[in-house]
């Protein structure tokens, strides 16, 4: 369970208690303020404080004194401007802070992403809870054939229940050996730091994770890309969602130029001029690798 009754009524009580302020407000991120969205099994993200909106990056890029234009159309077409153009700082003036709550190994791809304020729960001072991911049949896959990084086959039958069974037997006994481990009033024990390094990396950790709308588009654009490992995936498409709610004109031009839109090196340019003009091009004739050529008529191949 991603929240206890405790934490439920917290986030209540914090959503009951509204505040008048002159600072934008975007009305599409103030549905989310303090909710959780749970991914994975005891997962989950929320917005915990938020700056700016759509009119905000307007506003930035114009250095206004007001709210931007009037018009919905002009900020439109402003910010799909900035975004097609990688004008990027007008983006960095929106802010989000989210509390998440993730596997640890998860959590170690996530911090690679250095642009972001991060302030994690401390295993050193407070005890973990007992939980873990595990994942649902569909993702325990077997190693991809074609893919050094990825997934295949999913398992079935006695393969999927014996995997399963290792994963939660596993889990359970390091747990168990953790607060055996722990010093307690009838044994010394281990300090909270030195117990915590026998545990197994699918157990879950919190943070406190900020970060500007550029670096987020960023950290989207590698994250709920196909190519991302499905355990953070799902974690991006819930924040994505968010972002969607709070900058709807941000998001629509991130989708169209970066999720959605390719990148085309001078090479491909040149491949796609030489076959509109009637020239039957191939990969001999393209100058570029195997893999570039894979990828290239991946997006123009017939
Ligand atoms: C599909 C996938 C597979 C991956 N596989 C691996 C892997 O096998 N091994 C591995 O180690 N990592 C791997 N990574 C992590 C990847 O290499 C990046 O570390 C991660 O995606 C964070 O990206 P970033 O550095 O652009 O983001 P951020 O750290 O948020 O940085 C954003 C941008 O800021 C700039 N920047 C930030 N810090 C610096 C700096 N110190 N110096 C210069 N510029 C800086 C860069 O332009 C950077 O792109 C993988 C990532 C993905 C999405």
């Amino acid at each position: 369970m991603p929240l206890s009754p405790e934490h439920r009524a917290e986030i209540e009580a914090a959503r009951a208690t509204p505040r008048q302020t002159l600072r934008a407000v975007s009305e599409g991120m103030e549905a989310h303020l303090y909710r959780a969205h749970e991914v994975l099994d005891h997962g989950f993200v929320r917005v915990i404080d938020y700056m700016g909106d759509d009119a905000a990056i307007v506003q930035a890029a114009r250095v206004s004194y007001g709210a931007g234009t009037k018009h919905v159309s002009n900020d439109e077409g402003l910010i799909r401007y900035l975004m097609r153009h990688w004008h990027s700082t007008p983006f960095e003036m929106c802010e989000v802070k989210l509390h998440v709550k993730l596997p640890v190994f998860v959590a170690r791809q996530w911090i690679r992403h250095r642009t972001a304020n991060v302030n994690e729960y401390s295993a050193r001072y407070s005890i973990l809870d007992r939980e873990f991911y595990i994942p649902e049949p569909a993702q325990l896959a077997a190693q991809s054939k074609v893919n050094n990084q990825g997934r295949g086959a999913v398992l079935e039958g006695a393969e999927a229940a014996r995997v399963l069974a290792m994963l939660k037997s596993d889990a359970a006994q390091m747990y168990d050996h953790y607060e055996e481990m722990l010093s307690q009033e009838d044994q010394q024990g281990l300090a909270r730091e030195l117990a915590r390094m026998n545990l197994p990396m699918n157990i879950y950790t919190q943070w406190y994770w900020k970060t500007d709308l550029h670096n987020l588009f960023h950290f989207l654009r590698l994250r709920a890309d196909a190519h991302a490992q499905y355990e953070i995936r799902v974690y991006a498409e819930a924040i994505a969602r968010v972002v969607a709610d709070w900058v709807p004109l941000a998001h629509a031009a991130f989708e169209d130029y970066r999720m959605g839109g390719t990148a085309l090196s001078a090479k491909g340019v040149a491949v796609l001029k030489r076959r509109l003009a009637g020239e039957a091009v191939g990969y001999e004739q393209s100058g570029m690798s195997k893999g570039e050529w894979r990828e290239f008529e991946a997006v123009w191949g017939a």
